[in-house]
């Protein structure tokens, strides 16, 4: 590791758990986010910080207005601008040692292995079930890390999935099919300060992986910000999941 390196991560590198080995860990690590709304925007900037190796952006979305109380890569000049763009110059600015790749692309069936195949990190952050389950069900034949969160009004939620483990459940095993619901931010109320905390801990839960500080325990973390309540609830994979099952 260079001197520069060693003194940028250096209260990372003070971290035992971490050291200068996880740090190595963490700068080789090759993720993809998938979506740059709130949550997106908060994990791509303590990923980026933090020095992954490679981080790819997905989004085909355009900037709006309403974009700005909550998506903090993004200032008023880029309304009306790609968020691809404006969340890779704005990322680049704060660390220029890391890969950034952006996908202007909506995902699709047909689309996400070309898409993320480099990829061993997935960070779910998009905001409609059926790209949810695409992107489910392809981590779980890949058997890439999946980290899914989600927030409405007060309310966030966050969880890890890890394929490589027999007992992981999947996201479908978790949510009963909601095909065709839109789970948009667009029409939804949704406080500020929630996708900063969802978002940072997505980021938390996959450097945490990155570095093996865990052991992998399937729960889902609920957060209520209105009364700063934390649910924890254990997660089972269901015997009668129509896609992790079968196996
Ligand atoms: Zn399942």
């Amino acid at each position: 590791m260079k001197d520069k390196d060693l003194l940028r991560y250096s209260r990372h590198i003070m971290l035992p758990e971490i050291d200068i080995e996880g740090q190595r860990k963490i700068s080789s690590a090759k993720v993809a986010i998938i979506g740059l709304g709130g949550l997106g925007c908060s994990a791509s900037i303590f990923l980026t910080s933090s020095g992954v190796g490679e981080l790819c952006l997905v989004d085909d979305d355009v900037i709006d207005l309403s974009n700005l109380q909550r998506q903090i890569l993004f200032s008023e000049s880029d309304v009306d601008k790609g968020k691809i763009l404006a969340a890779k110059e704005s990322l680049s600015s704060l660390n220029k040692d890391i890969k950034l790749i952006a996908q202007n692309l909506k995902i699709t069936a047909s689309n996400i292995d070309k898409a993320l195949n480099k990829f061993d990190y997935v960070l779910d952050c998009t905001d409609n079930f059926d790209t949810r389950k695409i992107v489910n069900s392809y981590c779980f034949k890949t058997k890439k890390i999946l980290i899914s969160g989600s927030s409405q009004g007060w309310k966030g939620q966050f969880f890890k999935l890890n394929f490589h483990r027999q007992e992981s459940p999947c996201y479908e095993c978790i949510f009963e099919d909601l095909s065709g619901e839109d789970l948009s931010c667009r029409e939804s109320s949704i406080f500020s300060p929630l996708v900063g905390i969802v978002g940072s801990f997505m980021a938390s839960e996959l450097l945490k992986e990155i570095v093996s500080i865990e052991k992998f325990k399937p729960e889902l973390i609920e957060i209520d910000l209105k009364s700063n309540k934390f649910k924890r609830l254990n997660l089972k994979k269901n015997e009668c999941c129509k896609l992790c099952s079968k196996v």
